[in-house]
């Protein structure tokens, strides 16, 4: 149709897709192609410890560590799944490597996960093995056909250390899958997103082949130097992995994320470039940490995940003039960045999450009559392309309501692109809560409420909030008579989930607006607790 939207910048190659090849193969082929790489050259430094890891030692440490996974993941198990539960470490990138270079599945999770959330994920993806560290493996709630591998035992460390080892191939297709990742999507349910790895080869081959562009004439930048503070497990952290592995760059790594700790590695590493979500744009254009460093290193951020406010991203750049902030949005379900921006004059685009990348369309569509709008109308953003998942694993239920039979993702986002192409977020639609870009799904803190006994019914709804961007707050109908408080509910919710779903706010109401068929109309309550009328 005439309202598709498609990408202005120019097609980047993809191999054709009934060739054989991992997203570990494509990749590694892209790293040894590009003339500035050399083997001495650092892929990752631990902003802790000052460790090192080179690209030589991290090629033969994952030749080593496919060949013996080998022995223990049978030939011809291309799609069974490993589920690793880990904090950053060196071990994950070269694990996820090898994992993906066996055809095996690789599902990380969020290593702080409570028992009970692990159970729902396992639940998902039905593992045959997990890869933890010590420290959290006592947390598994059940045991995996083939085993438990300790990360950070002396075994694991031998089996990245096996010299004799030949480099094992096995036949992976594109068309398997390389990743389920987890997702509420646009209800508030967690599911298991199926990334395949012709979909990490289409995200990688756009971001690898469109580099962005300061200036035509300049000499190519110097080695690039990445802080690196995402969480590996996310869809943001992984596709960032691939993307540093393709292009050569070094990844300082930061287990835990302090903020003065990550201005002192910018400072040490002379940091050229940082994928961050908001939280540390606000904080970067805020803090009083700030000026006691030296940062004049930093040429771009890149950032996505959630939206960064205007107002926001420009008093960054009155901070840091010479600092580019290339915006993306990207979703779980579309396997890292599908907008973008590639040259300093889009960077000035403030509020705008950027342009099209390549081989992506999409449409905005009225969501009342399904119709595609035309720019500057606002309606639900659709999109469609490669690099969109295979479906949620084992819910063919809820991939129906996501894609139609088009190849249509609908995101629940609702946008608009202006007539240059740039997209604007204006809203989320859908259920999920965002607090600092990690996903909180309403529906299962409701769960939780629901199971409080003077609780009667629970509705959970994003409460905005200037440095987490969203909190979630809960609306609460107590048992008549019942005297159970706010920081008692928060309380007994806190014990039950990882803490970054914490209910962070509660007010109590006589009833949960619902529609006729018992949907929540949380948009109500988002209103209601706007305008301050929470009752206590
Ligand atoms: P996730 O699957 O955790 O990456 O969450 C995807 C959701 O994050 C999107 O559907 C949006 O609601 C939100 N999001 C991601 N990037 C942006 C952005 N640049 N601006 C606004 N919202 C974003």
């Amino acid at each position: 149709t005439t309202k598709t939207f498609h990408s202005l910048r120019p097609p980047a190659p993809l191999p054709p897709p009934s060739q054989p090849l991992s997203i570990t193969d494509y990749t590694l082929s892209l790293l040894q192609s590009n003339p500035t790489s050399s083997p001495n050259t650092d892929f990752l430094i631990d902003s802790t410890t000052g460790h090192r890891l080179s690209y030589s030692d991290f090629i033969r440490q994952t030749h080593s560590l496919t060949a013996s996974l080998a022995t223990i993941l049978p030939p011809h198990g291309n799609n069974q799944v490993a589920l690793i539960i880990s904090p950053t470490s060196f071990h994950i990138p070269v694990l996820y490597f090898s994992l993906l270079a066996l055809g095996i599945t690789i599902s990380p999770v969020n290593p702080v996960s409570t028992k009970s959330e692990l159970t729902d994920l396992i639940r998902i993806s039905n593992p045959v093995i997990a890869f933890a560290t010590s420290a959290v493996s006592s947390k598994l709630p059940s045991s995996f056909p083939l085993g438990t591998i300790i990360i950070d035992s002396p075994e694991f460390v031998s089996m990245l250390q096996n010299s004799s080892s030949d480099v094992i191939h096995r036949k992976v297709n594109q068309s398997d899958t390389a990743a389920i990742l987890y997702s509420s999507g646009t209800t508030g349910r967690i599911k298991g997103v199926e990334l395949t790895h012709r979909n990490f080869i289409a995200i990688t081959s756009n971001s690898h082949y469109n580099r962005f562009v300061r200036d035509e004439k300049a000499s190519p930048e110097p080695q690039s130097v990445w802080l690196f503070p995402l969480p590996l497990f996310h869809v943001f952290g992984f596709f960032m992995i691939i993307r540093a592995t393709s292009f050569g760059a070094t990844l300082v790594l930061m287990e835990k994320f302090e903020f003065n700790n990550a201005l002192k590695a910018v400072e040490k590493y002379k940091v050229t470039y940082m994928p961050v979500s908001p939280p540390l744009v606000v904080a970067m254009a805020k803090s009083d940490l700030v000026p006691k460093y030296d940062l004049s290193s930093i040429r771009m951020i890149a950032c996505g995940g959630a939206p960064l406010g205007k107002e926001v991203a420009k008093s960054f750049s009155v901070r840091f003039p010479q600092v580019d902030i290339v915006q993306g949005f990207g979703m779980t379900e579309t396997g890292g960045a599908v907008t973008g921006m590639s040259n300093p004059d889009e960077c000035e685009h403030y509020g705008s999450a950027g342009r099209l990348s390549c081989n992506v369309e999409a449409k905005i569509v009225d969501p009342e009559t399904s119709e595609a709008l035309s720019p500057m109308q606002q309606g639900e953003l659709w999109l469609r392309g490669p690099m969109i998942m295979k479906g949620y694993v084992g819910d063919k239920e809820a991939t129906a309501a996501a894609m139609d039979t088009e190849g249509w993702l609908k995101t629940g986002d609702l946008c608009y692109f202006d007539y240059d192409g740039f997209l604007f977020v204006v809203d989320r639609l859908k259920e999920l809560i965002k607090y600092k870009a990690y996903q909180v799904p309403p529906a299962e803190l409701e769960r939780y409420l629901q199971s409080i006994p003077e609780v009667v019914d629970a509705a959970v709804i994003p409460y905005p909030d200037e440095d987490a961007g969203q909190i979630p707050m809960a609306y609460v109908v107590r048992k008549p008579g019942s005297k159970i408080s706010e920081a008692q509910i928060m309380e007994i919710i806190a014990k039950q989930v990882s803490p970054y779903k914490k209910i962070r706010k509660v007010a109590f109401i006589n009833a949960i607006p619902k529609t006729p068929a018992g949907k929540i109309l949380r948009r109500e309550l988002v209103k209601h607790a706007l305008s301050g009328a929470s009752s206590k």
